[in-house]
């Protein structure tokens, strides 16, 4: 592989991370989910403060107005007791009932009158569920109803009712009755400020359920009235279980009633996720509580913020798609530009990339286009240039080895080519035969027709010689006027029955004109290998001689390496 090609395949086995189509990709998400994301958290946060603060609001106003409600109708009843407690009827009898000197009947009738009075105002106003009248004994005179019935009294009543108070107890069940309730006592006084006994109300929670019910609408879920210590009383949603028996958690309730008015978020005595507050009543250590289901307080929030992820996640792919799609218009003629560069660099030529748009890129692959067209044409003229050279290199190789007036091989070819036969046939342990021609008294014929003439004949024998032999044979001009035959395959008999072949189709060629022939007569040395010698000097030399034993036994013959005698010429025909 080239240094090119190498960098050219590094090129494309750039890391993904590295690519120009993921930076862009990259960038685009990042250009895309950071301001979207920042502003999707901003506005989030913005509607989250907004949300709190309206729940905050709803809450407050809820719990405010429901507590405040609920003061007054404590107020309303504690001003009623303090009413009754001073009614003269109540007075009156009450003293008849505790002075010792009262009959029998004004007692009886005392008491009668005292039970109708509580009986006929416990009638009108509901949220008593009994009134009775103790003694500082705390023994009970008088009730509104016939059940027998006890009463929890508050810690201290007597201290407060001493005192000139009023005193508001713990909430109870109270199993004869079968109802919560909370007993106030107010004390009851003559004219005289005498201290006669209390006025027990048992207060049940009819009104305060409805006043909580009427507070519970819309997106409230529950408002519910709770103790200092987080259990509950009264609900305007129905409690399933024993009266007093759910009660909030430590910690929830701390909070609830140490940071009043804000909204907390809590598990309810049901167990749910809620967003609730509380406020406090004036006259009790209870508080009100107004509770949202948190899924449905905060649905709005959660559903801007799938919005927000959904539009994000949006925008994402569809800039993400954008992003691949330009990257991919960007990247692709690069990546065939590079393919393209890749080829001409392992020298295929023959590229023209198709400009695919108007960009730097297209203008880029024009160029590179025009730049493969203008290697491509110097390469053609490289090309031809290079084969003529090829033609003038093999014609001036042609001319090295060839005899320009013969058109036979020269001698230098001719030197080569018997060294090749003789290795070759050392090889192969084989002989070959080796003519040397000479022309008979050719300086005479020169002499006589001229030079020209001779050079016609030297020409002509060439083309006698060659078609004379083989075409597994060779012959070449050796100088002068002698020819060099090399006879592969073939002994020294055979070699002088070819020599005789050639001579005899010499004789019988005729030069000069028909009306003056002239016959013109070749001697021929035969020598054979490796008979007559083992390498092309010592061959040539020993066929040289025999050639001149050809001149001196009359020329126009044939003679064998060692052959003394002319033998008798036969035809070769
Ligand atoms: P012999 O029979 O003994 O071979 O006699 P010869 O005259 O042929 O031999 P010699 O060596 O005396 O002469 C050879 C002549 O060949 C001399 C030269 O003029 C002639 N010759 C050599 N080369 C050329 C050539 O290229 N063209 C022509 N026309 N004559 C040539
Ligand atoms: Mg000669
Ligand atoms: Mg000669």
């Amino acid at each position: 592989m080239t240094s090119d090609q190498q960098t050219t395949t590094k090129f494309l086995e750039v890391s993904r991370l590295n690519s120009i189509k993921t930076k862009i990709i990259v960038f685009a998400l990042l250009a895309t989910i950071i301001p979207s994301v920042s502003m999707g958290w901003l506005s989030y946060l913005q509607n989250r403060r907004f949300l709190n603060e309206k729940i905050k609001q709803e809450l407050k106003v809820v719990t405010s107005q429901a507590s405040r409600e609920l003061d007054l109708w404590l107020k309303d009843r504690l001003y009623d007791v303090r009413v009754f407690s001073s009614s003269y009827v109540v007075l009156e009898n009450l003293e008849k009932t505790l002075r010792s000197g009262s009959t029998h009947i004004e007692n009886v009738v005392a008491l009668r009158r005292l039970k109708d009075y509580l009986g006929s105002v416990r009638e009108k106003i509901v949220d008593y569920q009994e009134l009775m009248l103790l003694d500082l004994q705390g023994k009970m005179v008088a009730t509104s109803t016939d059940l027998t019935t006890t009463v929890k009294l508050p810690k201290k009543w007597l201290n407060r009712a001493q005192a000139n108070k009023h005193t508001i107890g713990k909430a109870y069940w109270d199993e004869t009755l079968k109802a919560g309730v909370v007993v106030v006592t107010q004390p009851i006084r003559t004219a005289g400020e005498r201290l006669l006994g209390v006025l027990v109300a048992k207060i049940n929670f009819q009104t305060i359920s409805k006043i909580l019910e009427r507070y519970a609408q819309g997106e409230i879920g529950e408002l519910y009235l709770i103790t200092k210590d987080g259990v509950l009383l009264i609900s305007s949603q129905p409690i399933s279980g024993k009266f007093l028996e759910k009660k909030l958690s430590g910690v929830t309730t701390q909070e609830l009633f140490y940071k009043e008015g804000e909204p907390q978020r809590y598990d309810s005595y049901q167990g749910e996720p809620v967003v609730g507050a509380l406020k406090r009543m004036s006259e009790l250590y209870w508080g009100v509580v107004a509770e949202k289901e948190r899924a449905k307080a905060y649905a709005q929030i959660v559903r801007l913020r799938n919005l927000t992820l959904a539009l994000v996640v949006g925008l994402l792919l569809f800039i993400g798609l954008g992003a691949y799609l330009l990257s991919l218009s960007m990247v692709r003629p690069l990546g065939q530009l590079t393919k393209g560069a890749s080829k001409v660099a392992a020298g295929d030529l023959d590229v023209d990339l198709p400009v695919l748009s108007s960009n730097e890129v297209g203008y880029l692959t024009e160029v590179f286009n025009d730049m493969v067209a203008r290697l491509r044409h110097g390469r053609e003229q490289l090309d031809a240039i290079n084969d003529k050279l090829r033609k003038k290199n093999k014609a001036l190789h042609e001319l090295s080895i060839t005899d320009s007036l013969t058109g036979l091989y020269n001698r230098k070819h001719l030197m080569e080519t018997l060294g090749k036969e003789v290795a070759r046939s050392e090889r192969h342990e084989h002989e070959f035969a080796l003519l040397i021609i000479d022309i008979d008294h050719f300086k005479k014929y020169n002499d006589t027709y001229g030079h020209l003439a001779g050079d016609e004949v030297l020409s002509r024998l060439g083309s006698v010689f060659s078609e004379s032999i083989r075409s597994c044979d060779y012959v070449a001009r050796y100088g002068g006027e002698e020819f060099i035959v090399i006879l592969p395959e073939i002994g020294p008999k055979d070699g002088v029955q070819a020599a005789e072949r050639i001579r005899s189709r010499v004789a019988e060629e005729s030069f000069g004109s028909d009306s003056e022939p002239i016959v013109v007569t070749i001697s021929v040395g035969v020598a054979s290998y490796p008979k007559h010698g083992e390498d092309p000097e010592v061959i040539i030399k020993n066929a040289d001689e025999a050639l001149y034993k050809a001149k001196e036994l009359g020329r126009d013959q044939v003679v064998l390496v060692g052959q003394k005698k002319r033998k008798k010429r036969r035809s070769a025909k």
